[in-house]
């Protein structure tokens, strides 16, 4: 871990402690441990992590820490509660930051504690699993869920990406519990470009997924998008001349380009214009756009006569006399075995703006 990257965990870490509302502080941290849920005497503590899988508790140097490190910076962001460690904001936007911070850490944030589910009692239903835990059993209580609330160690994770929720720390919501970063998305949208929450009025949505209008940017070029046409390639925008540059498919059928505002017909990896003189059948050339045909050798049918006279006249190099004489008797057009219809990719319109 770079030293910047620690000394700002730390930051973080003791941040969230100062203003978590833990029930119990005392405990120390046991040496073979990063961290460990404090109150407990050892032998709690090895009954705590014994609930969790093995590759996720914290021994020092162990992938359990790294793991502990990475969901610490996933699941609490820095920049989802100070300006610090954002891109540059409007004054405003470090306005609505802070009192965003303020007020998830007043009404939502708690950390889970943990205590010997008391051996009198007949025992309760976890809120995660819905499976009992019984009197000596160890378990995971968050004030804010109300003082009946409580889980199993490993079922005590966000509600939204189902992680263990790291250190205990949680935010409470509607009868839920997430990690920081889906609490904070819970509430607004999160910029896909920087990863920063959206302060501003305005943001721009695509595919179910948001940005700042500054940060919605052709992937390859950075150029703003704002108001343009794009496409989208695995969630990422792209601006019309780039993606044409990067990814066009070529048509089987004239070998051109497929422009991003043609149609373009896809099957098995072969792609054609959605066009008539290009989407037809390589005998007759029948268009086939929204029809059953049947693919072989690369090539595409009307039917199966069309399919065999092909073959056939590539090897001949005489279509018609073959095509004649593999004519069914009767006239009628065999039908093709194998249809299938290629399905037609429409490409992202406008920018939605919000
Ligand atoms: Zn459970
Ligand atoms: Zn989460
Ligand atoms: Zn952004
Ligand atoms: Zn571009
Ligand atoms: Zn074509
Ligand atoms: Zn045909």
């Amino acid at each position: 871990v770079p030293v910047d990257l620690e000394r700002m965990m730390c930051r973080l870490i003791s941040d969230f402690q100062r203003h978590s509302i833990s029930d119990d502080d005392s405990g120390c941290a046991s040496e073979d441990y990063a961290w460990v849920p404090p109150g407990l005497k050892p032998e709690q503590v090895y009954q705590f992590f014994s609930c969790l899988p093995e590759d996720k508790v914290p021994y020092v140097n162990s992938p359990g820490e790294r793991y502990r490190i990475r969901q610490l910076l996933h699941q609490l962001p820095p920049h989802d509660s100070e300006a610090q460690y954002c891109s540059p904001l409007e004054e405003e936007e470090k306005k609505e930051l802070k009192l965003f911070s303020q007020q998830r850490k007043r009404e939502n944030l708690g950390r889970g504690t943990v205590r010997l589910f008391p051996v009198t009692i007949t025992g309760a239903i976890c809120e995660q699993c819905g499976k009992q835990i019984r009197g000596g059993d160890i378990a995971v209580f968050a004030s804010r869920a109300g003082h009946g609330a409580c889980w199993h160690p490993q079922c005590f994770q966000c509600t939204t990406c189902q992680e263990l929720l790291v250190d205990l720390i949680y935010f409470y919501q509607e009868g839920k519990i997430y990690c920081g970063r889906h609490h904070a998305e819970h509430l607004k949208p999160r910029c896909q470009a920087c990863d920063e929450i959206i302060f501003a009025d305005e943001c721009t949505e695509a595919e179910g997924r948001h940005w700042h209008m500054r940060h919605f940017c052709c992937f390859e070029c950075e150029e703003a998008l704002g108001g343009q046409r794009y496409v989208m390639r695995q969630s990422r925008p792209y601006c019309c001349r780039c993606y044409q540059a990067l990814y066009a498919e070529y048509c089987d059928a004239c070998g051109e380009p497929i422009g991003i505002n043609q149609g373009q017909m896809t099957y098995e990896g072969q792609h054609w214009h959605a066009t008539d003189a290009c989407f037809c059948c390589t005998c007759c050339r029948l268009p086939l756009l929204g029809k059953p045909f049947l693919p072989k050798g690369g090539q595409i049918f009307c039917s199966r006569g069309c399919s065999l006279g092909g073959d056939e006249a590539s090897a001949s190099d005489s279509c018609d006399s073959a095509l004649h004489g593999l004519r069914p008797q009767d006239g009628r057009r065999a039908p093709p075995r194998h249809p299938a219809v290629a399905r037609s990719i429409s490409f992202a319109d406008r920018p939605l703006f919000l």
